[in-house]
């Protein structure tokens, strides 16, 4: 390609590149202004790991380890307490730098404990921050709205159908 031509091509991409930046230049920005400006999260979001209390107030953790075994990157740390009536979470550490968000604590609790959060604000640079006891946790789900999906719920849905079951049992 001569001089004329390579001097065309470039007159050419640089029309083109200058069309676009100009277009971009007058359209409504997609982006907004975090934190200050906070977006609406979709309802089946499921984010960040909290404790929960029971509907009498109490501590909803029996401290009975299932989401520690089942846990596959083995990020979650209980110690139970024995109690008269019912077990607590004497301990209760959660190591969410290295969670996975595989949801798989949530759905084995047998009392609905362990749930997830509809958001995933808790940004930090310090990764100690992200190491949670049973304090943050329990803070944490009073702070966030909880998603709509426990333990109970989750099981529920996974069970097969009534009709089905009948038909087995036939
Ligand atoms: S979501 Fe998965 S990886 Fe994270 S704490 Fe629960 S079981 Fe462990
Ligand atoms: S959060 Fe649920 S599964 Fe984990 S120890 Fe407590 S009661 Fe058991």
């Amino acid at each position: 390609m001569g001089f004329w031509g390579e001097t065309w091509q470039t007159a050419r991409a640089v029309a083109w590149a200058m069309t676009i930046t100009l277009k971009n230049l007058f359209r409504k920005p997609v982006t907004v202004h975090y934190p200050d400006v906070v977006r609406p999260y979709p309802d089946r979001l499921r984010g960040i790991l909290a404790l929960a209390y029971n509907e009498t107030g109490e501590e909803a953790c029996i401290g009975c380890r299932l989401c520690e075994y089942v846990c596959p990157p083995q990020v979650i740390k209980v110690e139970m307490l024995k109690g008269e009536k019912r077990n607590y979470a004497k301990t209760f550490t959660l190591e969410l730098y290295a969670c996975e968000f595989c949801e798989l604590c949530v759905q084995v609790c047998p009392t609905d404990a362990i749930i997830m959060l509809k958001t995933f604000d808790l940004a930090t640079s310090d990764r100690r921050e992200l190491l949670l006891d049973k304090d943050r946790l329990h803070a944490l789900g009073q702070q966030f709205q909880p998603s709509w999906a426990t333990g109970n719920k989750l099981r529920e849905m996974q069970r097969p159908p009534k009709a089905a079951k009948a038909e087995a049992a036939e």
